[in-house]
């Protein structure tokens, strides 16, 4: 079985990152830290730059994972700044900012390193829309996103972990990690 670290704050995502790749037979172990976030317009920027950080401290094959939540409505915000939005308006100010129009995508970017100066990126998005209020009690905006095609938020959703964009972006990084099948998205 193949091993990686997991190198990130957020146990959450550490443990459904753990949970999907332990179906593609990757071992995911958590390196617990506080990576230094670059204030960037992209998901990719912020992700090459902190896996770099994480594999100058771990020195063995990491990944990293950036997330943003892009509401349509609000051209794309809060995106690349999601983490910093949730910490101050959180859930309730993004309910209170929307009105008519609910329109949102979540992407994950996976950044894989194993040696110096050599980077894979992995991006999903799934497309969805905001729900009009707090809809199931779990972490981060889980509780106000939609998918597409579904009528529960992600925090409502049984099997989230099988439509998420980390699953989605964790899977191509599977294939490539065990068959080298598609390629980076940098
Ligand atoms: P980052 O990847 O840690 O920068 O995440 C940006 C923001 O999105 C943070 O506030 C996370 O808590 C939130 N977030 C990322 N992925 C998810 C998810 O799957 N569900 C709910 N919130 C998430």
């Amino acid at each position: 079985m193949s091993s990686v670290l997991f190198a990130s704050s957020n146990e959450n995502k550490y443990k459904e990152a753990k949970s999907i790749l332990s179906k593609f037979d990757i071992k995911l172990s958590f390196f617990k830290c506080n990576l230094e976030e670059i204030q960037a317009d992209t998901l990719e920027e912020i992700a090459l730059h902190k896996v770099t950080q994480a594999f100058s401290q771990c020195s063995k094959p990491v990944i990293v994972e950036d997330d943003g939540l892009f509401i349509g409505s609000l051209n794309g915000f809060p995106g690349p700044y999601s983490a910093f939005v949730f910490k101050t308006i959180g859930n309730k100010g993004i309910l209170e900012l929307l009105k008519a129009k609910r329109k949102a995508k979540f992407q994950s970017v996976i950044a894989y390193c194993e040696r110096n100066n050599d980077v894979m990126l992995f991006k999903a998005v799934v497309d969805g829309k905001i729900s009009r209020k707090l809809m199931g009690i779990k972490w981060g905006y889980d509780p106000i996103f939609i998918p597409d095609g579904q009528n529960k938020t992600y925090a409502q959703l049984r099997d989230k972990n099988l439509v998420s964009h980390r699953y989605l972006a964790l899977r191509k990084f599977a294939m490539w990690h065990l068959h080298g099948q598609e390629s980076s998205d940098r």
